[in-house]
């Protein structure tokens, strides 16, 4: 048997493991992903797309540019299939990308691979045992990897969440799609149906090529793999034709289940990702979500693991994901709703439309879905506080930046910008960068509109506001200490 030590071990090299990875690998923590397939290509399809936060999030580390040329940037937001434009949203993406899960995840295993994660493929995590000092990993194989955490980003059917004993309650399906990526005989009607689902081209840039087809399916329950037959069967039932289907590169299959794990931490084990929430892909939300959920852990994680912050930090991981999950799962469920065929729910829907179609309900529903109204419960205060700190453009004694580059190695950063006359942050200096600017603009955040200028501003790594200086340094030293581990030692503000 052999068995190696790291300080993290993840579970599952999905979108949400490799952003992880990154995340853990930028703050030197030495961090090993266990893959059980044998390369980065995905069976089916999943998500089709980033949403303007998570465009945010890789901006904040300096990758976004790698997704961006190989997607198509595009109003992409929908409540249950009704758009949701977003080009007038005070962000820098003010828009979507169009980019299949299987470029996503190759993109995020290449920057992954260059900041040296070691991803141990064709194994399977199949349990583990834990106690005070650590975790012992069981992989398929007889081989062990002991680690202080193991973080489960495993996918719905998560092991390390059933192994850890986490309950995941929830709603069972109510309702089973097909999708599948086909040819054609017959030109078939393109476009989203009423009822939900419809047919698209899979090459969006160009409008030709094979076709993705996502249809309701008549029966919830099946006894197999979703085949051929199914497929011409469901759209015979939407369209009274199969278009003379034929020749699936895949056919796959998904339900409306919409499970979160009760606590996204247990003692040494924690869960992102899918392993911590399920729910119907209406919105384009999970891989979102998961990404999310990998930033607001990865800086946690790394100071808890050198020692910087005591372990109670990683609680408010749950704490502050929980509830973005919950809300992601609740407007899913009200989606999956709105695409009931029947007349009631299609006079909802119509409701919807109208509601929609107003400023501020459009405002408000879209920035949930791609995750740019978020705010981490910091206490009351400016409306910066536990929000994402817009990526301002900045003049600094080294000449123009903006925020989301100073963010690039994921470090907490203290904006000083003047009007308090010079921050003393001696005892977090080798923790905490600061950084004097001056900002000559508005301060202007997403639904809420422009917020009062601040002096002085303390960001978190994930890009969330910690601390807002507006008339005097009160409270910093606090958050410094919260967020970032106690003053250093010598320096007598313990
Ligand atoms: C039809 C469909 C459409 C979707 N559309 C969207 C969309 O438009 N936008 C969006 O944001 N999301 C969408 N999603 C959801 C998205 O695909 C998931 O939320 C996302 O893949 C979750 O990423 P993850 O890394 O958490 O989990 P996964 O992608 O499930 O990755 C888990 C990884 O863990 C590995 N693994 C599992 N068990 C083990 C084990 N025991 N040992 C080792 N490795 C293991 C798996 O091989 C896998 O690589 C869609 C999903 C579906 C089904």
């Amino acid at each position: 048997m052999t068995r190696t030590e790291h300080e993290v071990v993840i579970t599952g090299g999905g979108p949400t493991g490799l952003m992880l990875a990154g995340e853990l690998a930028l703050a030197k923590v030495d961090v090993v992903i266990v893959e059980r397939r044998i390369d980065q290509e995905l069976e089916g399809s999943r998500a089709g797309g980033l949403h303007s936060r998570t465009l945010e999030v890789l901006d904040q580390r300096g990758i976004v540019d790698r997704f961006l040329a190989k997607g198509r940037a595009m109003q992409i937001q929908g409540f249950g299939g009704i758009p949701l434009d977003i080009s007038d949203f005070p962000t820098r993406h003010d828009y979507g990308l169009a980019l299949w899960q299987s470029h996503i995840e190759r993109i995020l295993a290449g920057w992954v691979e260059e900041l040296g994660v070691p991803i141990l493929r064709g194994r399977e995590v199949v349990g583990f045992t834990r106690d005070d000092a650590g975790v012992t990993v069981e992989l398929s194989g007889d081989t062990r990897l002991r680690a202080q955490y193991l973080v489960g980003c495993d996918g719905g059917r998560s092991v390390v969440r059933k192994a850890a004993g986490i309950d995941f309650p929830g709603l069972d399906p109510s309702t089973s799609w097909i999708i599948a990526e086909v040819e054609m005989d017959q030109e078939p009607t393109l476009g989203m149906r009423r009822e939900g689902g419809g047919i698209g081209p899979t090459d969006r840039e160009e409008g030709r090529g094979s076709y993705r087809v996502v249809l309701t399916e008549h029966d919830l329950e099946h006894p197999g793999e979703p085949t051929l037959q199914d497929l011409r069967e469901a759209l015979v039932a939407a369209y009274g034709t199969d278009f003379g289907v034929r020749d699936p590169t895949w056919i796959s299959r998904f339900t409306d289940m919409s499970r979160q794990a009760a606590s996204y931490r247990h003692g040494r084990v924690l869960l992102a990702g899918d392993a911590a929430h399920v729910h119907p892909p209406q919105g384009g939300q999970g891989l979102n979500t998961g990404v999310q959920d990998a930033v607001n852990l990865g800086w946690k994680l790394a100071q808890v693991v050198d020692g910087t912050s005591p372990d109670r930090l990683l609680d408010t991981y749950h704490a502050e994901r929980h509830p973005v999950g919950a809300r992601v799962l609740r407007n899913t469920m009200a989606q999956v709703a709105l695409g009931r065929p029947d007349d009631r729910h299609q006079a909802l829907r119509d409701t919807m439309i109208e509601l929609l179609a107003m400023d501020e309900p459009r405002k408000r529903i879209a920035a949930m879905l791609c995750g740019l109204d978020i705010r981490y419960d910091l206490g009351e205060g400016h409306p910066l506080l536990g929000r994402r700190m817009p990526d301002l453009d900045l003049h600094t004694a080294d000449g123009p930046t903006r925020v989301f580059d100073l963010l690039h190695e994921a470090r907490p950063v203290l904006l000083d910008l003047g009007a308090l006359g010079g921050l003393d942050i001696a005892p977090w200096a080798s923790r905490v960068r600061l950084v004097a600017a001056k900002h000559d603009g508005a301060w202007e955040l997403p639904v809420i509109g422009e917020v009062a200028a601040v002096a002085a501003v303390l960001i978190r790594p994930d890009g969330h506001v910690a601390w807002v200086g507006e008339h005097m340094e009160s409270g910093l030293h606090d958050a410094l200490t919260s967020w970032f581990g106690p003053a250093a030692a010598g320096h007598g503000l313990a």
